[in-house]
């Protein structure tokens, strides 16, 4: 008896460590396909990234400084970085040359995270709201963008669809197309400060709206929400059963007179993702490191494994850089006040610069002034520029002409405004804002 059940048991375990079976096709089924059959998938041509395409349709910028004489004012581009203007805090470069040095951190970190790394985004994020978040509150990704893709793919059931900001970062929709998900644009009135026309939520919401997305303070718009527009936006999400996820990249950074409230900050009952990163508040956009905070208060994540979602997500990727995610706990610990405090000034002061600018040239107007982030759009009345025809021919008639880049509307989803970045330093600002004068005066319509 005892020797029987020995036998059965190695017979077991024998089975046990073969590898389990795999399908092999049948003899019929084994013709290999030709070489014309390798091609990309449908899904993933179909996508674009608005900005990109318009940017990437440009001559290069050595092209235009040969063929116009000027030289190239970038301020399409989100990137804070490129003007050498608004630079990192010092502690992040120290924090990071330390964590470097320390030759401790080469090997691979956990694929949500390291742990102090997402101590440190939870510590951060307790402070500002009333909770107190935990590790398990915060994912660690490459950038915020993929923050975005993760919360999105995370909540992507088949047929369902997202409510997207217009104007918005067309990233959002660049995703939802990829992963099938339909989008719902609701409309930022712009003669309201850009805020969240709140009858659409209503008129678009369905049984398969899974999430709304909000882009606070917003680029494009240089909107900061007041605590008035917040608090109805979450009660909307509220009533409406809608997931928010927070897009949060330019928390704090709002000027003078404004206040920032974290979506997260207003709900006892709303799930909020909030999405966030060091790329723009601390000026280092290639350093990639961007976070998930999840809020959760009634635990409808997690019960339908929205978290268990994000938690696979993270190991479909290997996660952002060890070395910066070691050096977040003393960056966000050590930045001093004065750096925000020096980066907001300069902002405003970019703001303020372009509004006095665009009120003394007709045809362009700017209805609501930047509160926030580092965005203006400005309108342009086409009827005033006929030969110009809309926004794309304005934008790349002044990139050829003037050498000044600025994103057509149309790249968020608003034809004949454009966008600009205020990040520049202000004798630069003053030469574009000299050159986009000098292009209207040169464009504007006769009749
Ligand atoms: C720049 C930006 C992002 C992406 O940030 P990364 O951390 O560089 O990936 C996300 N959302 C908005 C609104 C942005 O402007």
């Amino acid at each position: 008896m005892m020797d029987q059940q020995c036998v059965q048991l190695r017979q077991q375990q024998q089975q046990q460590q073969q590898p389990p079976p795999q399908q092999v096709p049948s003899k019929q089924q084994r013709r290999p396909r030709g070489w014309q059959a390798v091609e990309a998938p449908s899904s993933l041509l179909r996508t674009h990234n608005a900005i990109r395409d318009v940017l990437e349709a440009l001559p290069p910028p050595h092209e235009l400084t040969t063929s116009n004489g000027k030289s190239v004012i970038p301020l399409g581009q989100g990137d804070p970085s490129i003007f050498q203007y608004l630079k990192p805090p010092e502690c992040a470069e120290l924090a990071l040359v330390d964590v470097l040095r320390s030759k401790k951190c080469n090997g691979y970190a956990h694929s949500a995270g390291s742990e102090e790394c997402r101590r440190a985004v939870a510590e951060y994020y307790s402070k500002g709201l009333a909770t107190n978040f935990t590790v398990d509150d915060v994912f660690i990704t490459v950038g915020c963008t993929q923050a975005i893709e993760f919360c999105i793919a995370a909540l992507a059931t088949p047929g369902s669809n997202i409510l997207l900001p217009r104007p918005g970062f067309p990233l959002y929709e660049t995703f939802c197309s990829y992963m099938g998900v339909k989008v719902r644009f609701y409309d930022l009135l712009p003669e309201h400060n850009w805020e969240i026309d709140l009858d659409m939520l209503d008129m678009l919401t369905d049984r398969n709206t899974v999430a709304m997305i909000i882009c606070n303070p917003s680029n494009p718009c240089g909107a900061a929400y007041s605590l008035e527009h917040l608090s109805k936006v979450v009660e909307k999400a509220a009533q409406l059963r809608l997931p928010i996820i927070a897009d949060e990249i330019y928390g704090d950074i709002v000027f003078e007179g404004q206040k920032f409230y974290p979506a997260a900050s207003l709900t006892v009952d709303v799930p909020v993702l909030t999405v966030g990163g060091l790329s723009k508040r601390w000026m280092v956009p290639g350093w990639r490191l961007g976070w998930i905070l999840v809020s959760d208060p009634l635990g409808v994540l997690a019960k339908g494994r929205v978290l268990e979602g994000l938690a696979k997500l993270a190991q479909l990727t290997v996660n952002a850089s060890t070395l910066v995610q070691a050096a977040l706990p003393s960056i966000l610990q050590n930045t001093p006040d004065e750096f925000y405090e020096r980066s907001i000034l300069l902002l405003q002061e970019g703001a303020k610069f372009c509004c006095k600018r665009i009120q003394k040239i007709p045809g362009l107007e700017c209805p609501s002034k930047p509160q926030g982030s580092m965005f203006i759009m400005v309108k342009i009345n086409m009827a005033m520029f006929v030969e110009l025809r809309d926004d794309i021919g304005f934008a790349s008639a002044l990139a050829t002409e003037e050498s000044v880049i600025v994103l057509p509307g149309t790249a968020f989803g608003t034809p004949n405004w454009m966008r600009l970045i205020f990040a520049a330093p202000p004798v630069l600002l003053n030469e574009a804002w000299d050159r986009i004068e000098a292009f209207c005066n040169r464009h504007r319509s006769k009749c």
